[in-house]
């Protein structure tokens, strides 16, 4: 039997943004600023913890892993992942300083533990400044090791209180929002509709699919490029350390097994050990805790940091998305004109997903992007006919 669903009264929309994280924020936002105001955010919570809410710091950095990202998807994909990046990080500082919220930019350091990450920072370094992106070497937590630098990215980093933030942009773009899940979208040569659970239906001339791993429900065809995983983030207090950890806001190491970022003098955050996890923590969208995540935490804080007398305070279980080729998806849908999207970033979201939505509002406004190179396109997964 055809269930025929009311739908919204004669409006055809603009655009149709589904998600109000950083990507669905970005958007809504830079199509406002573009005059673009014949449009609706649909997100399924009203007061919705997202991911964002959660996270400690905005970083600029898809900092993980430079080497191999160029030298198998190009320098050119490179760049522009940064530049997206990057251009987020700035309009997220802009809106924070107009709207009074405190931010404040700090560096992010890349800690060598071996002497096989050691040459690939040597490495990592000269790519990120063959690209203009500040970038520097420096002797810092070199105690007692020949196999420690540390790469240093200045001002690429802005602590603030994310969740704030997201509220206050929610608040700017209020009178677009709606409260329903999206169950479907369809496009047809006219229009594109959205249907939601409660049997609503809502028309407009383009959809912008911004709502993370619900992409692969509504889309199926991303299904199997877009990756989620679990990790989780470690709270500890401690009473001494080797150097002034005042100084830092946040350190990569061990490929990005821990990322860590000082809470105040005397607790800091521990993300990592995801690879300790039972299988890996890949595939699992549904986040939970794990005690060798915690251990591996804690033995990386003592041997590494030499940090002593640690006491965990509370864990933080997470999840995340990755997608196949570690790349994230911004773009229109390839086969499907009226709807772009944009996920995958894999926990440098709010930076990459602000500006990930911004340029997927320059594509509506004027049908392009300069930052936006094909390589980070859905159509990179197109195969041939
Ligand atoms: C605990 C934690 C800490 C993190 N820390 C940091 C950090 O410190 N710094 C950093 O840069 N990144 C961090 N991240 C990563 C970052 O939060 C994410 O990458 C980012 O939020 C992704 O933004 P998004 O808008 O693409 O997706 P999301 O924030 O997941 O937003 C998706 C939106 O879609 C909506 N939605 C989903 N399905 C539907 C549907 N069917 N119908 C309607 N609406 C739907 C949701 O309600 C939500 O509004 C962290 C993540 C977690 C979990």
């Amino acid at each position: 039997m055809q269930v025929s669903i009311p739908h919204q009264g004669n409006t055809i929309y603009d655009v149709i943004v589904i998600g109000s994280g950083a990507t669905g924020l970005g958007c809504a936002l830079s199509l406002k600023r573009f005059g673009i105001n014949n449009f609706i955010v649909i997100a399924d919570q009203e007061n919705n913890l997202d991911l964002s809410s959660h996270a400690k710091f905005i970083s600029a950095l898809p900092i993980e892993n430079s080497t191999r990202l160029t030298q198998r998807n190009g320098h050119d994909a490179w760049k522009s992942y940064l530049e997206i990046s990057k251009r987020g990080l700035d309009e997220i500082l802009k809106f924070s300083n107009k709207n009074g919220i405190a931010a404040i930019k700090g560096p992010i350091h890349r800690l060598s533990t071996s002497r096989h990450e050691c040459d690939e920072i040597y490495k990592s370094n000269q790519i990120w400044q063959s690209l203009g992106i500040p970038s520097k070497l420096e002797n810092k937590f070199l105690y007692n090791s020949s196999n420690r630098t540390v790469q240093v990215h200045d001002d690429c980093l802005l602590r603030s209180n994310v969740h704030h933030i997201m509220e206050t942009a929610k608040l700017e773009i209020f009178e677009h929002l709606h409260c329903h899940e999206v169950v479907q979208i369809e496009t047809s040569k006219e229009f594109a509709t959205v249907r939601t659970k409660d049997n609503k239906s809502f028309k407009s001339e383009i959809i912008v699919l911004a709502n993370g791993l619900g992409i692969s429900k509504l889309m199926p065809e991303m299904g199997d490029k877009l990756i989620p995983y679990q990790d989780q983030w470690n709270k500890f207090k401690f009473n001494t350390s080797p150097f002034e950890i005042g100084d830092w806001f946040l350190i990569f190491a061990q490929y990005s097994l821990f990322t860590l970022f000082n809470d105040s003098n005397e607790s800091l955050w521990i993300c990592g050990g995801r690879f300790k996890r039972k299988f890996e923590g890949i595939g699992s969208s549904t986040p939970s805790l794990c005690s060798r995540s915690l251990q591996a935490c804690h033995s990386f804080a003592q041997k590494f940091l030499k940090l002593e007398k640690l006491e965990h305070l509370c864990s933080i279980a997470l999840n995340d998305i990755n997608t196949c080729d570690e790349l994230p998806i911004i773009g229109p849908m390839y086969g499907q004109e009226r709807i772009l999207l944009a996920t995958g970033y894999a926990g440098a979201g709010i930076a990459v997903g602000f500006g990930a939505g911004s340029c997927l509002a320059d594509l509506i406004a004027s049908g392009k992007c300069l930052q936006l190179d094909q390589s980070l396109q859905p159509s990179r997964f197109q195969l041939p006919d």
